[in-house]
C-alpha cells in the first residue's frame, strides 16, 4: 500500500538529497564533514530574551490557549518596531498577526489568497518554500527572474502580458536569500507600482531584515507609501535573534490580506505558545544591541570567507546583508558537478544555485551560520582546492 497524495507525491525532487546521501556516504568513511549547506544561526539566543521566557513559564495564566491572532503585547511590540525601524505606523489589532516562524505564514498565505490555476510571482532564484507552497495550493509559479547584472532586482519586464494578467500573488525576498542581495526604496517602491497595475498582491519576505552590515540599513516594503493597500511584509526573530527553534515571527500590513490569512490560520493552528510570544516581544523592544554583535560575527566569517574564495579565483562582491555568499561555480562546472567536488575533495557541503530555481544553475551559496573555528577549517580545506576541471583529488 502507498501513502501519500498524488499532489504530495509530485512535489519537485528535493535536490539536497543528493547530498544527503554523500555525505552519510563520507561520513561512514571517517570524514570530517562541515555543513555550510543550512541557514540557521549556530550562536545562541540572547540570555535576556531566554530569561523572559523563563519568568513567564512560571505564571500558569500562561499554559492557556493564545488568542487566534496572537498576544496583544507581541503585536503591540511589532507595531513599536515598525515606528522605531522604518517609522511605520500599524494598527496592532488589524495590521499584525503572530505567525508560528513565517514559514508557517508563507505556506498558509497562499492558499488564503489564491484560487487553483492562479500564477503566482515567485523570486527567481530564492527560497524554495515559495514554490512548494504554490504548488501544493494548486497554483502555478512564474518565474519571476532576478536581474544579477542589477543587484538582484526583479526584472518584471521579462514577464509576458498573459503572465502579468495570470498572476494574483507575488514573493519579494530582501535582504535575499540565497543572493544575499540587498536594495534600496527605489525596489519596493517600482513593484508597488507594478502590483497597483496588475491587481496583484506582495508579500515581502523580510526574514534578513535587521541581518546587515557596513553600516546598511534594510528598507520596509511598507515605507511606500500606499504599499498598505496591496502589500504585507513577513517579519521573524529566527535569524536576527538566533531563534529558529523557537518558532516566532509575524506578519504586518494590509488588513484585508492579514484578515484572509488570519481565517487558513484559525482553521489550522492556535498561534504560539505565550510565553514564546512574550519573549519575542521583549526581543523586539531591546536596542538591538545583540543584533549587532551577530551581525560583526557573521561580517567576520563573510570576509574570512570571501579570501578563501579569492584564493581559489572565485571573486564575490561583498555582501551587505544576510549571512550568504552567492557565487558563480568556476568555469567549466555546473551548480551539482562543483558541490560534489567540494564535498569529495574538502569534506564541506554547499548547496547547488539550482536548488533555489532555474536562474541558480551556474551558482553555489554558501552559509556562515556555522561556528567560526568550523567555518576556518572550512576556509583552510576551500583554499587547497584545484579547479581545473578533470583532475580529481579525493581526500584520504
Ligand atoms: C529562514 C527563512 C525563512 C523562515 O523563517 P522562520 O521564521 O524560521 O520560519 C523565511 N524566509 C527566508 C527567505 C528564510 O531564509
Amino acid at each position: 500500500m502507498a501513502f501519500g497524495s498524488a499532489r504530495v507525491s509530485g512535489l519537485p525532487p528535493y535536490l539536497f538529497s543528493v547530498i544527503d546521501e554523500k555525505k552519510k556516504q563520507l561520513q561512514k568513511k571517517g570524514v570530517d564533514v562541515i555543513d555550510l549547506g543550512i541557514g540557521s544561526p549556530d550562536l545562541p539566543t540572547p540570555d535576556f530574551i531566554v530569561k523572559r521566557l523563563i519568568d513567564e513559564l512560571k505564571d500558569p495564566e500562561n499554559f492557556k490557549y493564545s488568542g487566534y491572532s496572537g498576544c496583544q503585547e507581541f503585536r503591540e511590540a511589532v507595531a513599536d518596531y515598525y515606528k522605531k525601524q522604518y517609522q511605520v505606523k500599524l494598527d496592532p489589532d488589524k495590521e499584525i498577526l503572530t505567525l508560528v516562524g513565517s514559514k508557517e505564514g508563507i505556506a498558509h498565505i497562499v492558499p488564503a489568497l489564491i484560487d487553483p490555476g492562479d500564477g503566482v510571482l515567485i523570486p527567481d532564484p530564492g527560497y524554495p518554500v515559495y514554490r512548494s507552497a504554490v504548488y501544493l495550493s494548486g497554483g502555478e509559479s512564474i518565474n519571476l527572474t532576478l536581474n544579477a547584472g542589477q543587484g538582484y532586482r526583479p526584472d518584471f519586464a521579462s514577464l509576458s502580458e498573459e503572465e502579468c494578467q495570470k498572476a494574483k500573488l507575488m514573493f519579494l525576498n530582501y535582504p535575499g536569500n540565497p543572493t544575499a542581495a540587498t536594495i534600496e526604496i527605489d525596489v519596493f517602491e517600482e513593484a508597488v507600482e507594478f502590483a497597483k497595475q496588475h491587481n496583484i498582491s506582495v508579500v515581502h519576505d523580510a526574514a534578513y531584515d535587521l541581518v546587515t552590515f557596513d553600516g546598511y540599513k534594510a528598507p520596509s516594503i511598507l515605507q511606500v507609501p500606499g504599499a498598505k493597500d496591496i502589500a504585507v511584509e513577513f517579519g521573524s526573530l529566527s535569524k536576527s535573534f538566533n531563534m529558529t527553534g523557537w518558532r516566532i515571527g509575524y506578519v504586518a500590513g494590509n488588513r484585508e490580506i492579514i484578515q484572509a490569512l488570519s481565517i487558513v490560520k484559525s482553521n489550522t493552528d492556535t498561534s504560539q505558545f505565550l510565553p514564546i510570544q512574550k519573549a519575542a516581544a521583549e526581543a523586539l523592544r531591546s536596542d538591538l544591541a545583540t543584533v549587532s554583535a551577530n551581525n560583526f560575527a557573521y561580517n567576520q566569517r563573510m570576509e574570512a570567507m570571501l579570501k578563501a574564495l579569492s584564493a581559489i579565483g572565485i571573486q564575490v562582491e561583498k555582501p551587505r546583508g544576510s549571512f550568504y555568499i552567492w557565487a558563480r561555480v568556476p568555469a567549466g562546472y555546473s551548480s551539482q558537478k562543483f558541490s560534489e567536488k567540494v564535498l569529495e575533495e574538502a569534506g564541506v557541503i554547499i548547496t547547488p544555485g539550482n536548488a533555489f530555481g532555474p536562474s541558480g544553475e551556474g551558482y553555489f551559496r554558501i552559509s556562515l551560520s556555522v561556528p567560526t573555528e568550523r567555518l576556518n577549517e572550512a576556509v583552510s580545506r576551500i583554499k587547497q582546492l584545484d579547479l581545473e576541471v578533470g583532475r580529481h583529488v579525493p581526500r584520504s
